[in-house]
């Protein structure tokens, strides 16, 4: 399905990542990849990752708070690639102690560590790729949270960096449009990753979604990867801006 595309993937830590099971989807579906870690500590649990896939991706460095990291990303994936047909961005980040407790305690520091790394990335990303994805009719995805637009407990700052990220999948869904490229997201049910075990109480969420999500389960990463699959390749050609659950439907209950 991706057979002839070149994908950026971002956001991979470990195997639990669910950036990784999509990298591991779309190495199955054929791409040539390009996978980015944050830092020097991160890139040796990522490069023993990449030696399972089926072909060695590229693998680069970026930080997504350094515009300067952005922009020799995007250099180096142009000298070696040429070209971008589908990028993931599949990171997040807030401060831990934003993420508990009272959110009116949120100073403007962590909230704004939360709506850089998690929202405004996109948007610094797809503005420095667009210039490689000229003529590739070329896919942006992004993963979002329930939170976004329902009161999680202790979700708190990070529920307004997704609700900033989906705005933002819809704004440049309209701007990059015109061009051709598509942007959506993916609102993934609880997975037990990283990020998710800076949240304060994330077992018992997982617990409550098992037990009335319509499907009495929790999603696995890897049905996340075969989901962004549709995404990043040609079947979704005709849909941008849009937020699909994949949650085990846990996201229509009202009680
Ligand atoms: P994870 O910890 O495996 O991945 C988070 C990634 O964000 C890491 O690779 C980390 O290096 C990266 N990151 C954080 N700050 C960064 C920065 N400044 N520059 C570059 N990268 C940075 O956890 P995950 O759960 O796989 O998270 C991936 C995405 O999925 C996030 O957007 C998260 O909000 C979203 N999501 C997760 C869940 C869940 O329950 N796990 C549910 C829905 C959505």
């Amino acid at each position: 399905m991706l057979q002839g595309k070149v994908g950026l993937i971002l956001g991979v830590a470990n195997k639990r990542s669910i950036a990784w099971a999509i990298t591991r989807a779309a190495d199955r579906a054929g791409a040539e990849l390009v996978v980015t870690y944050q830092n020097e500590r991160l890139q040796r649990s990522v490069q023993p990752l990449c030696d399972e896939l089926s072909k060695p991706p590229t693998l680069l460095p970026c930080d997504v708070g350094d515009p300067a990291q952005i922009e020799a990303l995007v250099e180096a994936v142009r000298a070696r690639h040429g070209r971008i047909d589908f990028l993931v961005h599949c990171l997040a980040f807030a401060r831990r102690e934003d993420l508990e407790g009272s959110f009116r305690a949120t100073p403007w520091a962590g909230f704004e560590t939360a709506i850089q790394i998690s929202a405004y990335s996109l948007v610094a990303l797809a503005r420095a790729a667009a210039p490689l994805m000229e003529g590739r009719s070329a896919s942006i995805l992004t993963l979002s949270y329930l939170g976004a637009e329902k009161v999680i407990p202790n979700y708190n700052v990070m529920g307004v960096a997704k609700a900033a990220l989906e705005a933002s999948v819809r704004y440049l869904a309209a701007d990059l449009g015109p061009l051709g490229h598509r942007v959506n997201a993916v609102s993934a049910g609880p997975i037990k990753t990283l990020a998710a075990s800076g949240v304060s109480g994330f077992s018992s969420v997982l617990d409550v979604v098992a037990s009335r999500a319509p499907l009495r389960r929790n999603v696995e990463a890897e049905e996340v990867g075969d989901a962004a699959l549709f995404f990043l390749s040609d079947l979704s050609r005709a849909v941008t801006g849009q937020v699909l659950y994949v949650d085990c439907g846990y996201q229509i209950m009202g009680f």
